[in-house]
């Protein structure tokens, strides 16, 4: 039997992007067909998201979604069926998802997600003619209040069942308390169990209190948000879920990342043709502006932030040019991280360089022209960048947390001997760890050989979608026999 789910997601690659969230909000549709399972996404119609198509028919009409006017306009991505909800007052304005051109939060984010989440909650509990749902999935905050608005639904007509996925238990959609009245949820919602969350107003907490599963993106994660220091007061209630919790790695669209068939490359390639690489390096310190060289070059690809360790990067930066080797980083975010990383490029002049924007070619150049990506996250739910490299010939440099700790194989004697390693794993305590871990890559990239093998071995692991989608589907289905 087809499975009929509602997947509802704030970013969907390639609509519109600003981390791994879109990426796999895009690629869970194609990954779960093969399993039975028809996936329609919701998601927000920003500006951007609507110029992509044209005219659209409305669905459905809310005139009064949580205050506010609303269309239900019905389109295709790919061949899958995809919802976008059409609210001009919430969406209609230029900026990101969630930031302003300032980069402050949207004031109404509260307002603007909540709809997010009961448009969802409506349209899986049936209210859109046409169209019916057996599960809902939300993704992070933005999306975790459509599982609270389909618990409180009133009525005894059959309710889909429900999943949340953390994405990243950092961004958890905490609000005013003052806020609750205007969601339109009953008064007993308003509880331990439903969306109070410390006095306040909590779309995470609540999703994960009215969900019938959680999943997040990596095994190891999973066994992290149990604790404090990973949890961020929210580890006594997944500790609570414990049995409702399940780690499902993320895979990898090898549609969009096939570096054989990547036009973003200067030279495509291949693991059995890893020579071919050369013209995507000379292409790389190109973009770049950095000296030409056959030294180690290391590349960075993330959001500027404090989880991402940038500013232990920036501690480390001296020590990786006085080991020979050259640094491009593509990112931005935090103005003081991107001001640092400007003061080290202007002292190591063609050795260091930043590209501070968001640049989706440039990205796949760095993964396909790199020696090595660099990855010291002080936490990381699962990881993209370093799936990336390592279908990429770019071999991670990685902290020992979460999905990097899952995905890569650390190259120490054993793994070496055993000719199974991947890259580089080390326990983030500072940057002297992560200076030490920079000092072990540019010694194994001397080793030829070696290196070679970490390229290769990473080329063959299999992060597609494959496993994980089938595990989704098991857990989706085991989830509609037991309702
Ligand atoms: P997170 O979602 O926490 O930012 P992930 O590693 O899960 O981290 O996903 C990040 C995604 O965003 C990857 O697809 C990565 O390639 C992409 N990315 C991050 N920064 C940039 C940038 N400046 N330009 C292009 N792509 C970027």
């Amino acid at each position: 039997m087809t499975l009929s789910v509602l997947s509802v997601a704030s970013e969907v690659f390639p609509l519109v992007k600003t981390g791994g969230l879109a990426d796999v909000a895009g690629a869970l549709p194609r990954a779960l067909a093969p399993h039975g399972v028809d996936v329609t996404t919701l998601l927000p119609a920003y500006p951007g998201v609507r110029a992509k198509f044209g005219k659209l028919k409305s669905r459905h009409h809310w005139p009064d979604l949580l205050g506010t006017d609303a269309h239900l306009l019905e389109t295709k991505l790919g061949d899958q069926r995809l919802l976008l909800l059409d609210a001009p007052a919430l969406f209609g304005r230029e900026g990101g998802p969630y930031i302003d051109a300032n980069g402050r939060d949207w004031a109404d984010n509260w307002r603007r997600f909540a709809a997010l989440g009961k448009a969802a909650a409506d349209v899986a509990l049936g209210q859109v003619k046409g169209l019916s749902f057996d599960l809902l999935h939300a993704h992070d905050w933005q999306a975790a209040l459509a599982p609270v608005y389909v618990r409180y639904a009133p009525g005894d007509a059959p309710k889909p069942s429900t999943v949340v996925t953390i994405h990243n238990i950092a961004f958890q959609g905490q609000f005013a308390a003052s806020h609750f009245k205007a969601l339109g949820l009953p008064a007993a919602a308003w509880s331990v169990d439903g969306v109070e969350y410390y006095g306040d107003l909590g779309f995470l907490k609540g999703g994960l209190a009215s969900a019938d599963a959680i999943t997040t993106v990596s095994p190891t994660y999973a066994q992290e948000i149990l604790r404090p220091e990973y949890g961020m007061g929210l580890e006594g209630l997944i500790a609570h879920r414990r049995g409702a919790l399940h780690g499902i790695l993320n895979g990898i669209d090898t549609a969009q990342w096939n570096p054989a068939t990547d036009a973003a490359l200067a030279m495509p390639f291949s693991r059995t043709a890893l020579a071919k690489r050369k013209a995507n390096k000379r292409a790389l310190e190109k973009a770049f502006g950095l000296a030409r060289g056959d030294g180690p070059l290391f590349v960075v690809i993330s959001r500027l932030s404090w989880q991402k360790g940038m500013d232990m990067l920036i501690d480390s930066i001296d020590a990786l040019v006085g080991m020979g080797a050259r640094l491009a980083l593509l990112g931005s975010g935090d103005a003081a991280l991107e001001g640092a990383f400007r003061v080290a490029e202007a002292r190591h002049k063609g050795r260091v360089a930043i590209q501070s924007r968001y640049d989706e070619p440039l990205s796949h150049l760095c993964q396909g022209g790199g020696d090595a990506i660099i990855i010291p996250s002080r936490f990381e739910p699962c990881g993209l960048t370093q799936l990336y490299g390592l279908a990429y010939a770019c071999v991670p440099v990685v902290a020992r947390t979460g999905g990097l700790h899952d995905t890569v194989i650390n190259a120490n004697a054993a793994a070496l001997e055993a000719g199974v390693a991947t890259g580089v794993k080390f326990d983030l305590a500072g940057a002297d760890a992560l200076i030490a871990a920079l000092h072990q890559a540019v010694a194994l990239y001397a080793d030829r050989p070696t290196w070679r093998m970490l390229q290769r071995n990473g080329m063959a692991a299999d992060f597609s979608w494959s496993t994980s989608g089938a595990a989704y589907a098991a857990l989706y289905r085991g989830l509609c026999t037991r309702a």
